[in-house]
């Protein structure tokens, strides 16, 4: 008989419970024993409703009380040296304080999870001596178990991914590590076996990216290990995100189940199973109900593709899944009240995608006609979604269409609209600027606050801004800044502003994913097609403008950002969702040049995150992600200069795409990437205007000048000291203003002391 299980279920609660019991317990608003038996609750709650909806092999020890990677790290007693750590379980302040800081030991790295807006904890190994501190995978399935009578699969990060995922060890001392580590996951998995566990997941989403020949011997010697030493277990080689590189490879892995992607990794994981079938002695893990959409999946679809993996593969050997852990989505939808029927009834979150699993796994076994009521209702819910005239607005689709024939191109040169530009503004060398966003202080956030609930109305809000603006375009031109801006008073976030003023968005109120550790984020849905509908930024843009005789920077979000923090539709190519936001900002970057704002600035801090981890589809993504900024700035006059911002410093392999957005001057964070940035900048010679970030916007500490001033020397060896401006690494709107307003001035004082040496 074919079975349904999940790879994971997210941890934080339909009411974000999880996320608010951590916070508490951090304020010591909560003792440790009440932490404990809340999370185990809320734990228990899960399971149960997996148990309840039918599902028939539900994961456990996905549950966290951070991060899975953090507590793999902490299992096998890998604790970063600067804490002082001795050996033994890891208590709950240490794992917190390696997560999060302490007073004396700075937090561990936390990176993003494979090409998803989770972030894990970067395991740091130099100094560990790793040791089995405690079997949690064994203590979950008790758990499971003894209360619920829950027969689970534990759920364990496999050797090679957790190494490559590590850093503090050197590319010779792998096999060493391997060596350390591989015996201490026997320990694990051989007291999992004696407690008569039937399937362990082990994740590897590693080898959906490329790996070595060495690494491919280095797997084989991890599962031949556990194979010898715990023949009796079944384990579960869990693959996601995308088709695992060598197909060829993996099943040939002795181990009793392959776990692969249907959804992301669909065809080339189909074509490989066509081409070389699919082991006739092990389990097929098929991943076919999307893990990382909101959109309800059309049960006749699956169904096909199911039938198409019958072919390969008898039923009883089939286990129906998630693609990856259910993690990367909302909880449920059931709370939803507030959006459009159509939309509403299309969205699948966690808890509905449980039933999409239990669903399929029944017409497997006992025909489709036993689902055939259900399978109507799907139909017409998609079917209502499509046909919906928010997706089908043919005024967008017609004038993208004839955009996006063409290549979007700036009617002259970077020179020529340098040296018209220069003409205009008649900057001085080394001008100086910030990257939008001036402090949200705690009277900003009340006054939207008021105003959203009603008790202000848009008078009294509007004039409250004004204000604001006032204020600080007082405060800039006092600091002694050359290129203003209004200080983003009225937005609480760079994508949910846009979202809300643009048509084909829709705001939940409960979909929150988890981004690292409690922080949670709602991303915006873009469910229709996106379309401008009226200025959104010229007002506050204008009247800055009018305060002042310096320019005012405009301010944007970029498309390809708006578009990698949303959840997208999927009926339709991101590529193509991308131009159509692009063609919509394109018209409020029009309105704000016809209202005489002469330089605007459009962010992109997240073109990387839309980075396809198979290195032969970045090369396109890319293109498209330039073709959209590109489309979204190309009209303007000559002498209208277009900024634009990056940050979170990853962008050393990204600097000709980067090049090819042709804006006229970018800002990008330099200060974290100890100086790796410039050298690459180096490498490349960078063609148009550049500001490098002086300073680091995410402490509290003011800067002092001469740190500035060897910042911009040791850039200037490098860069054309004629494009080159200064300005700090990210947005003001989370620092304080007292210590803003300081380190402006510092970095004012710094860009004295250059132009006097220049
Ligand atoms: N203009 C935005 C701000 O200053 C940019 C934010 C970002 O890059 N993340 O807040
Ligand atoms: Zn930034």
């Amino acid at each position: 008989m074919a079975k349904s299980s999940v790879l994971g279920y997210p941890r934080i609660g339909a009411d974000r419970e999880w996320k608010k019991a951590l916070e508490a317990y951090w304020a010591g608003k909560l003792e440790e024993t009440e932490f404990r038996q809340k999370l185990q609750d809320i734990r228990l709650t899960h399971l149960r409703k997996q148990q309840e909806k039918g599902i028939d092999i539900i994961p456990v020890n996905d549950f966290s009380y951070y991060d899975h990677i953090l507590d793999t790290a902490a299992m096998f007693g890998i604790v970063p040296k600067r804490f002082s750590y001795t050996g033994g379980a890891v208590p709950l302040s240490l794992y917190y304080g390696i997560a999060r800081g302490t007073k004396d030991a700075a937090a561990s790295e936390m990176t993003k999870w494979f090409n998803t807006n989770y972030h894990y904890i970067v395991p740091e190994l130099d100094g560990a001596t790793p040791d089995v501190t405690e079997n949690k995978p064994l203590i979950a399935y008790r758990e499971a178990k003894e209360k619920l009578g829950i027969e689970g699969k534990p759920v364990i990060v496999g050797p090679l991914t957790f190494l490559k995922l590590s850093k503090g060890y050197q590319a010779s001392e792998t096999d060493a590590w391997l060596g350390r580590l591989i015996p201490l996951y026997i320990q694990i998995l051989q007291e999992l076996a004696s407690e008569g566990v039937q399937w362990v997941q082990i994740d590897e989403p590693i080898v959906v990216t490329k790996l070595s020949e060495e690494d491919y011997g280095r797997l084989r010697t991890i599962y031949e290990s556990f194979a010898a030493a715990v023949p009796s277990l079944n384990i579960m080689l869990q693959t996601y995100f995308e088709s695992a590189e060598s197909y060829e490879t993996i099943v040939k892995l002795p181990v009793q189940g392959i776990g692969l992607d249907f959804v992301h990794g669909r065809t080339s994981n189909l074509a490989s199973i066509a081409a070389l079938g699919f082991p006739a002695d092990k389990v097929l893990g098929a991943g076919i109900i999307d893990g990382r959409g909101i959109w309800k999946a059309s049960l006749q679809e699956k169904l096909g593709l199911l039938e198409q993996l019958t072919s390969f593969v008898k039923a009883d050997r089939l286990i129906i899944q998630s693609s990856c852990s259910l993690l990367h989505v909302p909880v449920t939808t059931a709370n939803e009240s507030k959006l459009l029927p159509e939309l509403r009834g299309a969205l699948a979150f966690a808890d509905e995608k449980l039933d999409e699993l239990v669903l399929l796994t029944k017409a497997v076994e006992f025909g489709e006609a036993t689902i055939a009521e259900e399978l109507k209702q799907c139909e017409s819910a998609l079917q209502a979604l499509r046909t919906s005239s928010t997706r089908n607005r043919s005024d967008v689709q017609q004038a993208v269409a004839a955009l996006s024939a063409q290549q979007p191109r700036r009617s002259t040169a970077f020179e020529e609209r340098h040296a018209a530009q220069q003409n205009k503004w008649q900057l001085p060398i080394f001008p100086t600027t910030t990257i939008g966003s001036f402090p949200q202080s705690a009277e900003v956030r009340k006054a939207r606050q008021s105003w959203r609930k009603g008790e202000w109305n848009n008078e009294q809000y509007e004039g409250f801004i004004r204000e604001q603006i006032d204020l600080w375009i007082k405060l800039q031109e006092d600091i002694g800044l050359d290129v203003l801006v209004h200080g983003e008073f009225e937005r609480t976030d760079m994508v949910e502003f846009f979202g809300e003023k643009l048509a084909g968005f829709a705001f939940t109120q409960y979909g929150w994913v988890q981004s690292y550790g409690s922080r949670c984020v709602k991303p915006p849905v873009i469910f229709g097609d996106v379309a401008f509908e009226e200025a959104m930024t010229v007002e506050e843009t204008k009247y800055a403008q009018s305060k002042t005789k310096r320019p005012v920077k405009g301010m944007l979000t970029g498309p390809i950002t708006i578009m990698n923090w949303s959840f997208v539709r999927d009926d339709i190519a991101r590529e193509q969702i991308a131009y159509q936001l692009a063609y919509a900002l394109r018209q409020e970057v029009e309105a704000l040049e016809a209202a005489g704002i002469g330089m605007i600035q459009v962010d992109e801090p997240a073109v990387r995150e839309g980075l396809p981890l198979k290195k032969d589809e970045q090369a396109a993504y890319l293109e498209w992600a330039v073709k959209a900024f590109r489309m979204t700035t190309c009209t303007v006059q000559d002498t209208t200069q277009i900024h634009t911002h990056m940050c979170y410093c990853e962008f050393h392999d990204m600097i000709d795409s980067i090049e090819a957005m042709d804006a006229d001057v970018i800002s990008i964070e330099t200060s974290r990437s100890h100086g790796e940035l410039i050298h690459s900048f180096e490498l490349n010679t960078y063609k148009l205007g550049i500001g490098l970030g002086v300073y680091d916007i995410h402490s509290p500490r003011v800067p002092q000048v001469e740190e500035m001033t060897s910042m911009i020397d040791r850039a200037l060896r490098v860069l054309d000291p004629k494009l080159f401006w200064i300005n700090p690494d990210c947005g003001l709107k989370t620092r304080g203003t007292e210590e803003t307003v300081a380190a402006l001035r510092n970095m004012v004082e710094a860009t004295l002391i250059a132009r006097k040496n220049y």
